[in-house]
């Protein structure tokens, strides 16, 4: 069991199945969401992903087309994205996280947007883009 939860405490969920592959995105509307130089994303199985409390707080965003990104009307946490080309997944922020998830990020993508005061400074693969499949 992995657990997670909002800044403000407000939203906590549960995680009980293997999570998927996790990767650092630098695209800008990552930057922007998360006011950082980069977001830390795993998939989730939504079939193994539940929120325990404060469902009723999340409000979402339609950032494209086909991706809604969920988060925390109260504080602004960013929680789980959908995106309709995963329809099984969760993009879920790996900030939010309490517990150690067991997986590492794999590679760097979409540094071609990188924000230019941001040095990477690991070994990963780095992709402009997204990768392909
Ligand atoms: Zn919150
Ligand atoms: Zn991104």
């Amino acid at each position: 069991m992995i657990k997670g939860s909002c800044l403000c405490g407000g939203i906590k969920y549960e995680i009980t199945g293997p999570l998927g592959t996790a990767v650092y995105c630098h695209c800008t509307m990552c930057r922007k969401f998360h006011g950082s130089a980069f977001r830390a994303r795993v998939s989730v199985p939504k079939d193994s992903f539940r929120f325990v409390q404060g469902e009723e707080l999340l409000t979402s965003y339609r950032s494209s087309p086909d991706t809604v990104k969920r988060f925390c009307r109260v504080c602004g946490s960013a929680m789980v994205n959908s995106w309709d080309p995963e329809p099984d997944n969760y993009g879920l922020a790996m900030g939010s996280l309490d517990d150690d998830p067991g997986v590492r990020p794999l590679c760097h993508i979409f540094v071609g947007s990188k924000a230019p005061w941001h040095e990477i400074t690991d070994d990963l693969p780095q992709h402009r883009e997204f990768p392909k499949r």
